[in-house]
């Protein structure tokens, strides 16, 4: 049975911290919607937390992520180029991608420019460029050209931090992992799940308080109701499936 996977690091320099995504321009304005704070609400029951996720899997009983791959490696090159990229974006450039380098060897025998090239339409591709040749070197120099099942030997690859180790381990590997991103950092705070000021306190409070029969799709479920629910500056309360749950001082209902 899958286990949850914790480990005792910090985030990784360049994690998102909390208050994102930032508003630029705003900064006396209204942050509220943009920086959750962590709440001081009366902490979820147990049975409120299963009611909500039972809520969640009903409505969507298999949820997918939308970054395209077509096995783990593509999933972990995926990954690692959609930091600070939209998923449509990094999906729209790895189709071409993939469909010529779906493994590091061939990924090595595209060679670095050809990968910038298919790439250029991402943020910070150059970066990425080089990171993703040479993980690849990495996966087959140390790993016999297989994406690794530990956090310690994902977060050891070339551009991959803790989110990304956690997203390959629960949709590649099935572990109970919580990869928190702008999405889920911000649902975390907003609803009293799992106030935290950072992405790991809050990744490991929800570890801790989501029931393991819900752990394989939580990630999922959270990241899909704050990017089409729990929307940044104009939730839609109205329609959230959880409206009755959420400890949000400022919801609208
Ligand atoms: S009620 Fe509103 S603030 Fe609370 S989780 Fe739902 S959409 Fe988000």
């Amino acid at each position: 049975m899958a286990k949850i996977i914790r480990s005792k690091s910090a985030a990784k320099p360049g994690a998102k911290k909390p208050g994102i995504p930032s508003s630029p321009g705003k900064k006396a304005g209204k942050p509220k919607a943009l920086k959750p704070k962590p709440a001081k609400s009366k902490a979820w029951t147990a049975a409120e937390i299963h009611e909500a996720f039972s809520r969640f899997r009903k409505a969507n009983p298999e949820p997918k992520g939308e970054l395209e791959h077509l096995n783990p490696y593509t999933l972990l090159v995926a990954v690692v180029l959609s930091a600070q990229a939209t998923d449509a974006g990094v999906n729209k450039a790895t189709r071409a991608l993939f469909a010529v380098a779906d493994t590091p060897e061939k990924m090595l025998e595209l060679g670095e420019e050809k990968v910038r090239e298919y790439i250029k339409t991402i943020g910070l591709y150059r970066n990425k460029a080089k990171n993703v040749i040479a993980l690849s070197e990495k996966l087959i120099a140390e790993f016999g050209g297989e994406v690794p099942r530990t956090r310690a030997e994902i977060e050891s690859l070339p551009g991959a931090g803790r989110k990304t180790a956690n997203v390959v381990l629960n949709m590649a590997y099935g572990e109970h992992t919580m990869a928190v991103d702008t999405h889920v950092f911000r649902v975390g705070n907003r609803t009293g799940l799992a106030p935290g000021n950072t992405p790991l306190e809050v990744e490991l409070g929800l570890e801790k308080v989501i029931p393991s029969e819900f752990m394989l799709h939580a990630h999922h479920w959270l990241i899909l109701h704050g990017r089409y629910t729990c929307l940044a500056r104009k939730p839609r309360c109205e329609v959230c499936l959880i409206n009755d749950l959420c400890r949000w001082p400022e919801k609208t209902v």
